[in-house]
């Protein structure tokens, strides 16, 4: 990378306006958004490595905010080609039950919109995201192989590496994952939970066309979701019980392929080449609050969700976009970046956002491991009126591409959006 600051002194003091700790897709793009708003970063975090990198199976249905972020960013241009834009959702209830509920179909078109968003390797997008890393303005990376403490001050926040350096800031931007040790030392309580389910990501290639629509069975172990792909292909993220799910993920490829065709029941043709296979265990994390003690939390630090409607990177990508804005203005005011005004104004915006997609997505996954009759008549019931009332349904896919609250400058779109008709995937 050109902008590591290296340094073999040991015990090195190096002072900066903002301190990024982690560098997931969430940290990275906290960087490149603070430091385009005019802000000197660092990012403390191991350094890149394309080949650990490429081994993440996952791809990420980016939502148009998350979209119209990283074309800002300049991040979109170098990865938009590996993605596939998604037309529409279809939802068929697959639990098997006594109140069989009909299959419902989003479309996109039907609220006036070329596309709901884009599915993207993960692999992909973070290759780009650190591309565009090295050759930021205002932005060096540290390498090091871990944050080993983070100590807030009355004016400064310290960020001490395993190398012996020290990194002081007027603020830490706390992006290292769900087990965060930046979160700790703001002294910022949690809730987590397990919920007894795994996930199963991978890609596979299929002689029928997905036609641009993502499928999600709900069925009783939780979810079966494919995502379009470029071409003939798809992602797949197919939830279970963990031990149904250490066993698909250690049959060989013939036999992963005829289970998942078992359960897709010709949706897609014949099925070929799937990729390898990774298990996520499941579990949920929610942050009392998003910033305290001059550290502010970004994605999964501050919020774990279960991967059932594609909310959690978006969710991480709009507090990076927020954060970088609340900075941006304190800076242009002449005020301390991490003080308590912006941490506040950058809770303030967030909170509701954070708070509703944790509840419902929560929800969601719930009602799917639910046997209880009368939550399953709730839930054929509200199938059935998306399937069947048009104002209903419109009603849901506006709202749910909706974000309560303010959306972040770095979100909106500079051009009115994309109306249905041509899908975008051009930079
Ligand atoms: C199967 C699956 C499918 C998903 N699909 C979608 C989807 O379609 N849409 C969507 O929006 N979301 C999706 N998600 C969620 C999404 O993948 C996560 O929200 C996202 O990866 C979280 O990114 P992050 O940067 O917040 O955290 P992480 O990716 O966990 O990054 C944290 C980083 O911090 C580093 N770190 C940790 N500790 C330290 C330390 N002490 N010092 C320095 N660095 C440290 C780690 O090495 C890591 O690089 C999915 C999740 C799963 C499991």
């Amino acid at each position: 990378m050109e902008n590591c600051l290296r340094t073999r002194r040991k015990d090195l003091a190096l002072t900066t306006q903002a301190v990024v700790i982690g560098a997931g897709p969430t940290g990275l793009t906290a960087a490149l958004a603070l430091s385009a708003s005019g802000v000197e970063v660092a990012i403390a975090a191991p350094p890149y490595d394309a080949a650990r990198l490429a081994t993440d199976r996952r791809t990420t249905a980016l939502l148009p905010g998350s979209i119209e972020l990283l074309k800002n960013l300049g991040v979109w241009e170098t990865c938009h080609q590996h993605g596939a834009p998604l037309a529409g959702v279809r939802i068929v209830d697959d639990r098997g039950g006594l109140l069989r509920a009909p299959e419902v179909l989003f479309s996109a078109q039907e609220v006036g919109l070329a596309c709901f968003g884009v599915n993207i390797p993960n692999a992909a997008l973070n290759a780009a995201l650190h591309a565009k890393v090295s050759t930021a303005e205002r932005l060096h990376w540290v390498p090091t192989s871990a944050v080993v403490a983070v100590e807030p001050g009355d004016d400064r926040v310290a960020v001490s590496l395993a190398e012996g350096h020290c990194l002081k800031g007027a603020l830490a931007v706390a992006a290292d994952g769900r087990a965060s040790l930046a979160r700790r030392a703001a002294g910022i309580a949690t809730r987590a939970w397990s919920y007894g389910q795994t996930a199963i990501a991978t890609t596979f290639l299929h002689a029928r066309a997905h036609a641009f629509i993502t499928t999600e069975l709900h069925r009783r172990a939780g979810p079966l979701t494919t995502v379009p792909l470029p071409g003939d292909s798809s992602s797949l993220v197919w939830v279970e019980e963990p031990s149904v799910a250490a066993h698909l993920a250690a049959l060989d490829k013939a036999g992963f392929l005829a289970e998942l065709a078992t359960r897709l029941q010709g949706l897609l043709g014949a099925l070929s080449d799937v990729g390898p296979v990774a298990a996520y265990p499941l579990s949920g994390l929610s942050a009392s609050c998003l910033a305290q003690n001059r550290i502010a939390l970004v994605g999964e630090t501050a919020h774990v969700l279960p991967p059932i409607g594609a909310q959690g990177l978006n969710l991480g990508l709009r507090d990076a976009a927020m954060l970088a804005e609340c900075v941006a203005a304190a800076h242009a005011r002449g005020e301390d970046i991490g003080g308590r005004t912006t941490l506040k104004a950058y809770h303030g915006a967030r909170a509701a956002d954070v708070l509703s997609r944790t509840l419902s997505v929560d929800l969601l996954n719930r009602s799917l491991l639910d046997d209880f009759l009368p939550v399953q008549a709730l839930r054929g019931l509200g199938l059935h009126l998306l399937a069947n009332v048009t104002p209903v349904r419109r009603m849901l896919m506006r709202g749910g591409l909706e974000v309560p609250g303010r959306l972040p400058r770095l979100m909106r779109p500079a051009m009115p959006p994309q109306r249905a008709g041509r899908l975008p995937l051009s930079p």
